[in-house]
């Protein structure tokens, strides 16, 4: 038998916006929030959806990704969206907010809110299958929950630290330099080379060393010694002029194409860069590729500049920026449906950054989703996916175990993913320009969306799906 209420654990972005999904749908919600009694070290307030560092929820437009996440998440109803509709404060193209009204109006709003009852303390353990419970407790979950999480989950499914390298727009390389190679030629030429002689390997050291550092937290100063076994790219640098050539940048087994013939083998030394940038497919068609071994403290405008001086990623464009911090996430590829529900139990679901999606808006999409989907099982429906074309729909796809690639590696490369054009399939006519491309994209997830709702709207409450849940 099924409780007779919806669990939500975590009052932040996710959070809120999944118990305001369940108690829409007329269903009794318990929202648990730890803070004030135990707070976690970014957050300052007891406020629901606290916005712990910018104020901006990302562009505004919907021609751009966080623009186009934005208006699913207004066609659903979003709480989170509309409040950050309503607080809204001048910031050019971004949806920036007024943190303190954005905050006081979702903890008002929820508090008051018949359906749900508000309980402040500190959830310790992973309730019992009978409970359908929504995990929102964000980058920051408590250490007791952490490693009840980890236990469930398996030792190596819970990271607590995010050493994620660059992910750029693979149409932003330029093929004419880079060229595609496995070393040693083993395989198929699974990587793409950004060859650097020695006059650029030099000049690009250096502004490795001399760029401008983000600041850490002091909680993540605390904890930087764990980075040891994943040093960031500008440390190998500092560590000696070698250094680098003989880690992430090293070119021995790679030699390049465009220098003439591979198969003339006595020469091939001389096709040997200097010092080679490895970029990693983080798709199937390589639409996103990974910066391997550029993990980073460098601040997000300085890897642009400096990054942007490797040979072949002049323009490079770039999906995210890599980091170094305190974060909790699953290894969700492995553990998630594309619905959300843990593989292993069904009527357990999580959402937000703990799932591995990174973003304010994008929190606020995976609470949309476990928030209907929670419904939806407890009215004994099926829970549903959202569809590909859509943002919200290729951003959960990407975190779960549709994502082939992620879902099947022994050894983990899943990291965090913010929303972006490189997850949602090609257009079925390619349009090169790349505005007229993100207006289609756009277009295209506005109708299949408006399909789905409607299928949403409709679906039969003859269907027992929970027979096999519990
Ligand atoms: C230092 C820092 C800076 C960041 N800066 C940005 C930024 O500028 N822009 C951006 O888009 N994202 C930023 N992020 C990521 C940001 O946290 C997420 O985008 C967003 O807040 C995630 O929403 P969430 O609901 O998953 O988690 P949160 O918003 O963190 O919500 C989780 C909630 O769960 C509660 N909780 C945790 N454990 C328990 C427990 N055991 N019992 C009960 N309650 C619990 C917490 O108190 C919290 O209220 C930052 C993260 C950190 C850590």
């Amino acid at each position: 038998m099924l409780d007779n209420k919806v669990l939500v654990i975590g009052a932040g972005l996710a959070g809120t916006e999944a118990a305001w999904q369940v108690a829409n749908a007329g269903i009794p919600v318990i929202l648990v929030e730890m803070r004030p009694l135990h707070s976690t070290p970014a957050h300052h307030t007891s406020d629901f959806g606290e916005l712990v560092c910018s104020n901006s929820f990302g562009a505004l437009s919907s021609d751009r990704a966080a623009g186009l996440l934005h208006e699913e998440l207004r066609t659903f109803n979003s709480l989170i969206i509309k409040t950050a509709d309503n607080f809204a404060v001048p910031a050019g193209g971004a949806l920036a907010v007024d943190r303190s009204k954005f905050s006081n109006s979702l903890t008002e709003v929820l508090s008051k809110h018949p359906l749900i009852e508000v309980k402040r303390i500190e959830q310790l353990d992973i309730p019992p299958k009978e409970t359908i419970t929504i995990l929102a407790t964000g980058p920051l979950t408590s250490d007791s929950l952490a490693s009840q999480i980890k236990k469930f989950t398996g030792i190596d499914s819970c990271h607590f630290y995010d050493a994620a390298s660059p992910i750029i727009y693979g149409d932003s390389v330029n093929r004419e330099i880079v060229f595609k190679a496995s070393r040693y030629d083993k395989g198929d030429p699974a990587y793409f080379n950004c060859p650097l002689d020695k006059d650029e390997y030099t000049t690009f050291r250096k502004e490795l060393i001399e760029g401008e550092q983000a600041c850490l937290k002091d909680f993540e100063k605390e904890s930087a010694n764990f980075f040891e076994a994943c040093l960031p790219i500008e440390e190998i640098a500092r560590r000696g002029v070698e250094t680098m050539r003989y880690g992430p940048l090293k070119s021995i087994g790679l030699w390049n194409p465009k220098w003439g013939n591979l198969f003339d083998k006595e020469n091939r030394i001389k096709k040997r860069p200097h010092a080679i940038v490895q970029l990693r497919k983080e798709d199937l068609e390589g639409k996103l590729l990974n910066m391997v071994g550029f993990q980073t403290n460098l601040k997000w405008s300085e890897q642009k500049r400096i990054f942007r001086m490797i040979p072949g990623l002049e323009q490079a464009e770039f999906v995210r920026f890599g980091v170094m911090h305190r974060n909790t996430f699953l290894e969700s590829p492995k553990l998630l449906l594309p619905t959300l529900q843990f593989l292993k139990r069904k009527t357990l679901l999580a959402a937000g950054q703990i799932t591995g999606t990174e973003g304010y808006a994008a929190a606020a999409a995976g609470g949309l989703l476990a928030g209907i989907n929670a419904s939806l099982l407890f009215n004994k429906k099926s829970p549903v996916i959202f569809p590909n074309e859509s943002m919200i729909g290729s951003l959960m796809n990407f975190i779960s175990n549709k994502n082939k690639i992620m879902a099947s590696h022994k050894k983990s490369k899943f990291q965090p993913m913010p929303a972006s054009f490189g997850l949602v399939p090609e257009l079925v006519c390619k349009i090169k320009d790349k505005k007229l491309r993100y207006k289609a994209y756009q277009e295209r997830s506005s109708k299949v969306l408006k399909g789905f709702k409607r299928s949403l709207e409709n679906s039969s409450l003859k269907d027992q799906c929970l027979l096999e849940i519990i």
